[in-house]
């Protein structure tokens, strides 16, 4: 049978380009496609204004629109995107995991983060994961899709709102950070991810005006999307998923790593680091008796002291046990250890804190299972 001729019996959702949204567009589009619709360009700049400054996604509040054209404008350029399916609180309230559906079925996830003196949303840029990396959950289940630049940004939007109306315990507060560390790889949704960056930190009302500096990307090492970004001009933080200093095992542990060795993934951030005068964050999931030695640890000081000299800092994360997974975390005298061995190479190293644990919304446990 074929394709064309298959009837439309399943239920399943199908897997679809999502509609075009406001936060696709840069202020220009934005201003043309107001006036394809049959409106004066000022209504771009209004809508802006609502969804990137009072972070609000819903036509029906906006009543400085007329009437007649607040439902059209609302379906053609604001269309719901992304719907909250549930949120998983814990951390005493303060992180916040959220599932969202979109306009296909597809599910993702995002996780926010209340600290005392800042508030960080960790979100996905796409629907799985195409890496494969036998450690993370997502990365269990393969690609599904990419995710539009709104899809990412509606996510921030929610985050900056949540903030603002006070749903995490604290009080009204600002969404400081971004980190794209949730579900997907960045640098593999190249234009859409970067787009996303401008719409986040363009000051509003173009974009949610949060500051290039509190975003960061991070990467399993996709050394030519590394070398692009260096050339866009950006001033976001750039993360690097290393996980070990030697090819052999990291063939293994980041699979991408048969493509571009360690060394290449280095000498790539390198040249973000002087482009940007940026130091790379190196992401280390610490993983008992696989990745965990003393040798590793002084290996990994030599080669960034070497690479990239003052702009590295290490980030130990304690691996999150996923489900099904063979490996833990190191102990915790293992993990001081390889602190301190990378520390007297020279390179800062600080453990990161595992938040979200028991609601699988930390580091590497999004898989969005409903
Ligand atoms: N694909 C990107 C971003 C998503 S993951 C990347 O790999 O960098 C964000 C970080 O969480 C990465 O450093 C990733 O390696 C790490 N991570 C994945 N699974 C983990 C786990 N089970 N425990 C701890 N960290 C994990």
């Amino acid at each position: 049978m074929s394709a064309t001729s298959l009837p439309l019996v399943f239920d399943a959702p199908r897997r679809g380009k999502p509609p075009r949204h406001l936060a696709d567009m840069s202020a220009e589009e934005r201003r043309a496609a107001v006036v394809e619709l049959g409106e004066k360009p000022f209504r771009a700049r209004q809508l802006s204004h609502h969804y990137f400054a009072r972070l609000n996604a819903d036509v029906a509040e906006m009543t400085d629109l007329p009437a007649s054209s607040r439902d059209m404008l609302g379906e053609k350029l604001l269309p719901r995107l992304l719907t909250s399916v549930r949120h998983l609180d814990t951390d005493n309230g303060t992180t916040r995991k959220t599932l969202w559906r979109a306009h296909d079925g597809t599910l993702l996830e995002s996780v926010l983060m209340r600290y005392p003196d800042r508030a960080t949303v960790c979100i996905s840029s796409q629907a799985g994961c195409g890496m494969a990396c036998p450690f993370c959950a997502t990365g269990q289940g393969g690609l599904q899709r990419n995710l539009s630049t709104a899809e990412i940004v509606d996510q921030v939007r929610s985050a900056a709102a949540m903030m603002r109306d006070g749903e995490i315990p604290g009080g009204a507060g600002r969404l400081s950070n971004v980190v794209f560390m949730g579900m997907g790889e960045p640098l593999a949704n190249y234009r859409r991810v970067v787009d996303a960056v401008h719409r986040i930190c363009d000051p509003a009302p173009e974009g949610l005006g949060l500051s290039q500096r509190s975003v960061t990307v991070s990467t399993v090492g996709l050394v030519p999307a590394i070398r692009r970004m260096t050339s866009e001009g950006l001033q976001v933080t750039l993360a690097v998923s290393l996980h070990t200093p030697d090819d052999e095992l990291r063939d293994t542990l980041v699979p991408v790593n048969n493509r571009w060795k360690v060394a290449e993934v280095l000498e790539a951030a390198r040249g973000y680091a002087d482009q940007t005068g940026r130091r790379v964050s190196i992401e280390y999931a610490l993983i008992r008796d696989i990745n965990d030695h003393p040798w590793r640890a002084d290996l990994l000081g030599k080669l960034l002291h070497r690479h990239l000299g003052r702009f590295a800092h290490v980030n130990l994360i304690p691996l999150n046990p996923t489900p099904g997974s063979k490996w833990d975390a190191s102990p915790k005298p293992v993990e001081r250890e390889f602190v301190r061995r990378v520390q007297e190479a020279g390179v800062p190293c600080t453990v990161r804190d595992t938040r979200g644990q028991e609601i699988a919304a930390a580091c590497g446990q999004l898989a969005a299972e409903e």
